[in-house]
């Protein structure tokens, strides 16, 4: 299978900093691939290196075939890659429904876009109930929800999701997570996840990887990872 993401050597700096140590990972088309590890250990920025947010300072990052090192963060949407941040960024005085409209900014094929429509709300009902209301209204998980239809709107080939349980009880955070699911299942959209919760994201995930300070220590299937006595220990609280 042929890689749609693939980062190697990468390394970034926040000033003197070195954030990120010879990072090296790669996503296959149709997979759902987590990064976990503890606080600080580089996931966030591991997501920012490939958005564009944080310049990797060596190395090189591929998305379908080609380079995407030196792209800014708003030419990758139109690439089919789109990001969800953490701390979910939607527009606040924006209506719910205007929010999603936003999210499909690039497309012309208005029949397509009104089925998707249907289909964010078909998986997100309180979206719907909600759909007149701002955004900046809505409970964090709705926020987080919405945050996610929003991306779904611009049919993205791949999604970076950067923590979306952060701050959600486990019940809105496995619906969450049952919807990424269900979406790369369904319409075999590509997901990168960064998580702390390992738990949610082994059980979601085809494959992992493990960062510590800054660099890569292990990579494996998600199955394989859980039942791992290290990881176990270190990550799942087990
Ligand atoms: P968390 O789960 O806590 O978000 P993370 O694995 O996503 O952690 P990063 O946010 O990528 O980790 O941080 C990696 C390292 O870079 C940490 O040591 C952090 O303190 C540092 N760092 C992150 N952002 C900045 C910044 N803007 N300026 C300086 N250092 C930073």
């Amino acid at each position: 299978m042929a890689a749609i993401l693939e980062l190697e050597g990468v390394c970034a700096h926040y000033g003197r900093i070195q954030a990120l140590r010879d990072v090296s990972l790669r996503v296959e088309e149709g997979e759902v691939v987590t990064i976990i590890g503890a606080n600080g250990a580089g996931k966030s920025t591991t997501l920012m290196t490939i958005c564009g947010i944080v310049r990797a300072t060596a190395g090189e990052v591929r998305y379908a075939g080609e380079s995407i090192r030196d792209k800014r963060p708003d030419q990758l949407p139109a690439l089919g890659l789109c990001q969800v941040p953490e701390g979910r960024r939607i527009f606040p005085r924006l209506t719910v429904q205007e929010n999603l409209d936003m999210g499909a900014f690039l497309r012309r094929d208005a029949d397509e876009i009104e089925a998707d429509l249907g289909m964010v709300f078909r998986l997100f009902p309180v979206l719907h109930e909600r759909r007149k209301q701002h955004g900046g209204t809505l409970s964090g998980g709705e926020q987080q929800m919405l945050a996610i239809a929003r991306a779904l709107m611009g049919r993205p080939r791949m999604l970076l999701l950067d923590e979306p349980s952060l701050g959600l009880s486990p019940m809105i955070s496995q619906h969450i997570f049952r919807i990424i699911r269900n979406v790369n299942e369904e319409r075999g959209m590509t997901v990168l996840l960064v998580e702390q919760n390992a738990n949610m994201a082994l059980k979601l995930a085809d494959r992992a990887y493990v960062m510590e300070t800054g660099a890569v220590v292990m990579e494996d299937d998600a199955a394989a990872l859980r039942e791992n006595a290290d990881i176990r220990k270190a990550y799942l609280g087990q």
